[in-house]
């Protein structure tokens, strides 16, 4: 779960974790209030989208009155703001962080993720901060030191030391800069977040270090300990396909390639769209129905599935265990009868009730194009696709 950026600076000021003075506000009127009460000559009035990149985008804004401050802030609210993070299309921006300016010295980046081949966290810092930190990872990745955290123990006080020296923080700025560290690194492990990123955290004129910009995303699976993050929960910025997908028990992820694909497993998922990259194609989606998917489940998986525009096939593969494949079939048809498909529908069915699936799909009418086995499935698809994008 993401959270957005004014909220994750509540968290991070409720953790001792330094950052600006700030008030979120609505409506432009609000803006040049928040100006006044901030009580400083510079403030920056910034998009809260979940989005990064907002800078790029013009979702950041200096300003030096609170006239100003207001004009930024109706220039974006009510708005779309297209960042290189947000697709064709922007995100609608419906509330705006007026914050107290900072007189910035360098800009760092700090972040926390889980590293899956060290089987740990690992807080990554690097001194070219404010950019792109994945253009710097491609470039430069020796630019990007990186300590793993003990999830028992923590970032230890050595590590943090470490950094700080490597990172060049000036030698008044260094404790508090090792304090963060520690402090950041106790916030990712008490929060259960899957990712926290300062970028930029900033030291300025006077030797202050400054987080200036968070970001924080949880694991959706240690949510049921913080029922406060859950509040924060924001279902405007998400994925409307992946909210309805979670309310008809499905697990869906959109992606960008143009096969949609219906799996049952997660597994069996993965490997769907492993062999479809393997067949010189690429997945819409991860669609995984679950075990025992209801024919109704089925229908709303094809509805998800046809509401991504960039759909030019769908591949279904089940392997009947303890789903059944006349199930599956009967899903299919009634979708068909439902939703215009109107796309190539490649099924592969094998397993329990296989025989009656078939004959059911067979008699249904519906056009589609049965497949032996996965291979077979994924070239069918990858084949189909391609015709119908032309
Ligand atoms: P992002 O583009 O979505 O990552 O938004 P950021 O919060 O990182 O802001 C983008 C950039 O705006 C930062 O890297 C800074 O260079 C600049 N910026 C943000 N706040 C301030 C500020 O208070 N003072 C100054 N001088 N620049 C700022
Ligand atoms: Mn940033």
């Amino acid at each position: 779960m993401k959270i957005h950026e004014y909220q994750a600076k509540e968290l991070f000021r409720a953790a001792g974790i330094p950052v600006p003075m700030g008030h979120v506000v609505t409506v432009a009127e609000q803006a040049a209030a928040a100006f006044d009460q901030l009580g400083g000559a510079l403030a920056v009035v910034k998009a809260q989208i979940h989005a990064g990149g907002r800078g790029k985008g013009g979702g950041v804004k200096l300003v030096k009155s609170a006239e100003e401050a207001a004009e930024a802030a109706r220039g974006m609210l009510g708005q779309p703001l297209i960042t290189p993070q947000t697709g064709p299309a922007g995100q609608i921006v419906k509330q705006v962080l007026v914050e107290a300016g900072t007189a910035i010295d360098r800009e760092l980046y700090v972040g926390i993720t889980l590293d899956r081949s060290l089987g740990c966290p690992v807080l990554m810092a690097s001194t070219e901060g404010g950019m792109d930190i994945e253009e710097v990872a491609a470039t430069a990745p020796e630019k990007i030191l990186k300590e793993p955290i003990d999830p028992e123990a923590g970032l230890r006080g050595y590590q943090s030391r470490r950094l700080v020296y490597a990172l060049g923080f000036p030698k008044a700025s260094r404790k508090a800069a090792a304090e963060l560290l520690q402090k950041l690194s106790r916030f990712s492990l008490e929060m259960d977040t899957s990712l926290v990123e300062i970028n930029p955290l900033v030291i300025d004129t006077e030797g202050g270090v400054i987080a200036l910009d968070a970001k924080v995303n949880f694991d959706d699976n240690g949510l049921f300990r913080h029922p406060d993050v859950v509040a924060l929960r924001d279902i405007d910025e998400e994925d409307p396909r992946e909210t309805q997908a979670e309310e008809a028990g499905l697990s869906y992820i959109a992606l960008d390639g143009n096969i949609g694909c219906m799996v049952n497993g997660a597994g069996l998922a993965m490997g769907t769209m492993d062999t479809i990259q393997l067949a010189g194609g690429s997945p819409a989606n991860f669609l995984d129905v679950g075990g025992g998917a209801t024919s109704e489940q089925v229908k709303a998986a094809f509805k998800i599935i046809l509401s991504d525009e960039n759909v030019a096939a769908i591949l279904v593969n089940i392997f009947g265990g303890i789903m059944k494949c006349d199930v599956i079939a009967e899903g299919i048809i009634e979708a068909a009868r439902e939703v215009e498909i109107g796309v190539p529908l490649v099924v592969r069915l094998e397993g329990t009730n296989v025989e009656r699936g078939r004959e059911l799909l067979e008699n249904s009418g519906i056009d589609l194009i049965t497949a032996s086995d996965l291979a077979d499935a994924a070239a069918k698809a990858v084949e189909a696709a391609g015709v119908a994008k032309v």
